[in-house]
């Protein structure tokens, strides 16, 4: 046995054949990439769980009549917010930043208070830039 022998990528085991070959065979290689794929989706659905999870709070604070409500970052957290997760950042005209998930989005008035809004998707132009914040969108991810 050479002294650099391959050793398959999923079960460990010494590949035999050709240098260059890194499963035993297709059975290794299938499982592999399904376990690689799994994981993927499932850190991938996760977070999406998240980011839905938090657009729903806030959905359900705003009256549909509002645009803007105050409340506080405690009771966004006891709804079950996750402030880690956010889809995009907003910067309205005066330099305040939004924490947005999907249409909806907060910002921090102070440490302890958010100003949570509803992003109205009827205005928002191709460029992605708002009528409800007409100077600047930045979209950092
Ligand atoms: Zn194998």
């Amino acid at each position: 046995m050479p002294d650099h022998q391959p050793l398959c990528r999923h079960c460990q085991h010494p590949v035999k054949g050709r240098a260059d070959k890194k499963f035993c065979n297709d059975y290794c290689r299938n499982a592999h990439h399904n376990l690689l794929n799994s994981a993927t989706t499932n850190a991938v659905r996760n977070i999406n769980h998240c980011l839905q999870k938090n657009r729903r709070i806030l959905e359900n604070l705003l009256p549909p009549s509002r645009q803007l409500i105050r409340t506080s970052a405690e009771f966004l957290q006891y709804r079950g917010f996750n402030f880690h997760y956010h889809t995009h950042i907003l910067t309205s005209s005066r330099g305040n930043q939004f924490f947005c998930c999907y249409d909806y989005g907060y910002r921090w008035m102070d440490a302890v208070t958010v100003m949570v809004m509803k992003q109205e998707s009827a205005s928002v132009n191709q460029s992605g830039q708002k009528h409800f914040f007409p100077r600047s969108v930045n979209t950092l991810h």
